[in-house]
């Protein structure tokens, strides 16, 4: 089966959208495509003396609301049809969360699995000399994204810096917390979702301290949800998982010693005291709650009859299908969609560009507390539309978004 163009499946999104809320076409028409895009070639000098020429993009989606915010990718299989999708979704990510700032999305395509530190260096500064004059603290933020990290947003930083001839840390986010990254970046993504769970529980008449939970993938996201589930709200966590299988437990796991084992033998299978079950088998378990946080397209028409769990909270993006979603719906299931759920790490990353502009920095725990307010509200406002249009939450996450976005075009008077 051909894998669904990503700008197309954003542009359908937008396009039900629009439809709901009855948008104006040439406004519709406008948003449907990104403002701007920049295609570069990028001439960086292997470890071998050889130079090879990557190719990379910078893709500003909209900035009606403010600078344009969106992180990097290195990836071998990146297209500008994937930028320009996670672009857009930016950009309703950050209006929905009402973070005054625009959507973008950069990638290179490359891998960094076979390139060396010198040559990750070389590349990661001759993308910023590509994009230079592109991006800046007012004007377009980056952030790190698959197969990025805090050093490489620590090259990208010194490489703007220099060019400019002046330090300039806000030009980019996600960096290490000894170059004036933020505290509380780390677990934000997976908090940031803990704070929407606790509100749709409460929506939903659960409560978490007697509730099961399981989660799909045991990475950034997937790990601190787990252990924050549990710490946070009380959960018992009864299954996770990674790409090479899940373990299930009645009794309740400790996450954190689950990240330890993981990470001597390189995957969460055979924990002991635990059964072996299949990822598939994860999402079907009798739980209150499931958390997809590994990948894409994981909850189909084919599944999504047999999911049990009451509340869906999307850690990862996209893992939910649209066929999926209807039937979801029509079973009552809550769903707290993906940039809703997930959107705690961008919402840090905007605290970590308020620090960097005013040269103060807060502690974590005065971040959490932004955190959860930012959260708490855009889950309300997502409800209360849902309710309002009779809609589900992932159309209803799409109509305060666009909303949003619209009405600061007209107020701009662009349309
Ligand atoms: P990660 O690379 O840290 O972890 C991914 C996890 O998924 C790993 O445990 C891996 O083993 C597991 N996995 C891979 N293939 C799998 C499979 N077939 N079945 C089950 N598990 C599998 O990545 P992450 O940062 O945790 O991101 C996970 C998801 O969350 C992605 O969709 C990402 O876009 C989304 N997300 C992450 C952030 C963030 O700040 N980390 C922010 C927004 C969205």
């Amino acid at each position: 089966m051909a894998k669904a163009n990503p700008f197309e499946v954003a542009q359908k999104q937008l396009d039900q959208c629009a439809k709901i809320i009855k948008l104006d076409s040439d406004v519709h028409a406008i948003l449907r495509v990104p403002m701007r895009e920049l295609h570069i070639s990028l001439p960086v000098r292997m470890d071998d003396g050889s130079v090879k020429i990557f190719q990379g993009f910078r893709v500003q989606y909209n900035d009606t609301r403010g600078p344009t915010k969106g992180g990097i990718r290195f990836h071998p299989d990146e297209t500008i049809d994937t930028v320009r999708a996670l672009a857009a979704w930016m950009t309703w990510k950050c209006a929905l969360l009402d973070l005054p700032l625009g959507g973008a999305k950069g990638g290179v395509i490359c891998n960094p699995k076979e390139m060396s530190q010198t040559e990750l260096e070389r590349l990661s500064r001759a993308y910023i000399q590509g994009i230079y004059n592109f991006i800046g603290p007012d004007r377009d933020i980056p952030a790190p994204d698959v197969y990025t990290n805090p050093q490489v947003m620590a090259w990208m930083m010194d490489e703007y810096s220099k060019i400019a001839g002046k330090n300039q840390f806000g030009v980019i986010t996600g960096k290490p917390l000894r170059l004036w990254g933020s505290a509380g970046r780390d677990d934000a993504t997976a908090r940031g979702g803990i704070y929407t769970l606790r509100e749709a529980a409460r929506e939903c008449g659960i409560d978490l301290k007697k509730a099961t939970a399981a989660v799909q993938g045991y990475g950034n996201a997937g790990y601190y949800a787990a252990y924050l589930a549990k710490r946070l709200l009380g959960c018992k966590i009864v299954a996770v998982s990674d790409s090479k299988g899940g373990i299930f437990t009645k009794e309740g796991l400790e996450p954190e010693a689950v990240r330890k084992y993981k990470a001597k033998t390189g995957s969460v299978i055979n924990f002991p005291n635990t059964k072996a079950i299949s990822n598939e088998d994860l999402l079907q378990l009798e739980v209150d709650v499931l958390i997809p946080a590994a990948l894409e397209n994981v909850i189909t028409e084919r599944n999504a009859p047999n999911i049990r769990a009451k509340i869906v909270a999307e850690l990862a993006n996209g893992p939910t299908t649209p066929e999926a979603d209807d039937i979801l719906y029509k079973n009552g299931v809550h769903v707290i969609p993906d940039f809703l759920c997930n959107a705690g790490g961008v919402t840090v990353s905007y605290f970590e560009m308020v620090q960097n502009l005013y040269m103060y920095y807060w502690e974590e725990k005065e971040i959490n507390e932004r955190l959860d307010k930012k959260m708490s509200i855009a889950y309300h406002s997502v409800l209360s539309a849902s309710q309002k249009y009779n809609i589900n939450m992932r159309q209803a996450a799409y109509v305060v978004a666009v909303e949003r976005v619209v009405d600061a075009m007209k107020l701009r008077g662009w349309v």
